[in-house]
């Protein structure tokens, strides 16, 4: 079957002819029919994050149940199954809560999940190491199902965490209108009544955010005059709670000027940028959090939500030979919502 493979760091991905894998006992073998485009990826293939051996890509991905290895249960063949993507040890308590996305024993397990690691969905198949790491897609399409692996489940997480500040009086800030930032918008707009800012600097995402249900839109490519421009509307309360789908130096910044006390910042991008702390900056009370990914029952929330019509991934679709292209286009900040990889 062919592969989109990270060989090192530095260097593009390789769409590689690889054995079409069985599973051995315990094991899962899912037929791909979506493996979504993260940007995290980029970030992998970029810098050095310890990978020493070349692995296929893709961490968030749903297809159908194509056999079982032995002594695997709970699944049929044909079954649409999504893949939860942080794969932990399975066995310690944070595990066992399902958040194996915080597994105490992740520095002993040489992978962060499939496609971060070890193979992952950009191929026919992939190996899945256990069936307690499928969810079920009840009536939902894999291809469409595919981003809430990741691009709805990192900022769901986020945004749960944080519901008891989303007040019908607060005023949240969403920056990076992207993968993630797309979804949670909608997971805004269906979880809270808080007013919605969100920040980008492409007028095309800005659009996006708009039918997303945004109630104001920033261009923040001039911080500053972003900065004035959200105080203005975030009035003496400031901003309640800011999502940083970016973390750039810039963006995580501005995050901290337009913060009110008694806040909240979520930075889930991996862009690099750091919080500096001085008294009062960010402002007293805030909370700093670094969220990741989700939990395996928070994936079942998603799922639910996404069958009950209130969020739907805007996706864009392309066969899995074109993939390093479409990594190009994302690095450029050219794919609408999610690029998904048909297999
Ligand atoms: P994406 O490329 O789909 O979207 C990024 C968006 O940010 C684009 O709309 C782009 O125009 C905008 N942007 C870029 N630079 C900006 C800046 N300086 N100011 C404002 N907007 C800017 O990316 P994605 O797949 O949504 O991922 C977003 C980030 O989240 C990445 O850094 C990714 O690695 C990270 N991520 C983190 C987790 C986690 O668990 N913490 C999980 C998945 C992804
Ligand atoms: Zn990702
Ligand atoms: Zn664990």
């Amino acid at each position: 079957m062919k592969a989109i493979r990270f060989i090192a760091a530095g260097r593009p991905p390789e769409l590689i002819d690889v054995k079409t894998p069985t599973p051995a006992p315990g094991e899962v073998l899912v037929k791909i029919a979506g493996a979504g485009v993260c940007h995290s990826d980029i970030h992998v293939l970029d810098h050095d994050m310890g990978f020493k051996n070349a692995f296929t890509l893709g961490h968030e991905n749903a297809g159908y149940i194509a056999a079982l290895g032995e002594g695997a249960t709970g699944w049929k063949e044909g079954d649409a199954v999504g893949v939860y993507g942080p794969w932990g040890c399975g066995r310690c308590h944070t595990c066992q809560t399902s958040a194996e996305n915080y597994c105490e024993n992740h520095a002993r397990i040489p992978s962060f999940g499939g496609g971060l690691g070890c193979d992952g969905g950009m191929a026919q198949y992939m190996l899945v190491p256990s069936a307690r790491l499928l969810v079920p897609l009840g009536k939902l399409d894999p291809i469409e199902a595919a981003p809430l692996m990741d691009a709805a489940l990192t900022p769901y997480h986020a945004i749960k965490a944080a519901l008891p500040k989303l007040t019908p009086d607060a005023t949240v800030l969403v920056i990076g209108v992207g993968g993630l930032g797309h979804m949670a918008l909608q997971i805004l707009r269906a979880m809270t009544p808080a007013r919605v800012i969100a920040g980008d600097i492409d007028a095309a995402k800005l659009d996006h955010a708009r039918k997303l249900g945004a109630a104001h839109t920033i261009n923040t490519r001039d911080g500053e005059a972003a900065a004035e421009a959200i105080k203005k509307i975030a009035g003496p309360r400031g901003i309640t709670v800011a999502f940083d789908f970016v973390g750039a130096q810039a963006t995580v910044d501005l995050c901290v000027r337009v913060l009110g006390r008694n806040s909240r910042l979520a930075v889930v991008g991996l862009a690099g940028g750091v919080v500096h702390y001085a008294a009062n900056s960010p402002p007293y009370g805030t909370d700093v959090c670094v969220p990741y990914w989700g939990s395996r029952t928070e994936l079942m929330e998603v799922i639910a939500m996404a069958e009950s019509g209130h969020i739907k991934a805007d996706i864009e679709r392309f066969p899995l030979e074109k993939a390093v292209e479409v990594y190009q286009r994302l690095r450029e900040g050219k794919i609408h919502g999610r690029a998904v990889l048909l297999p």
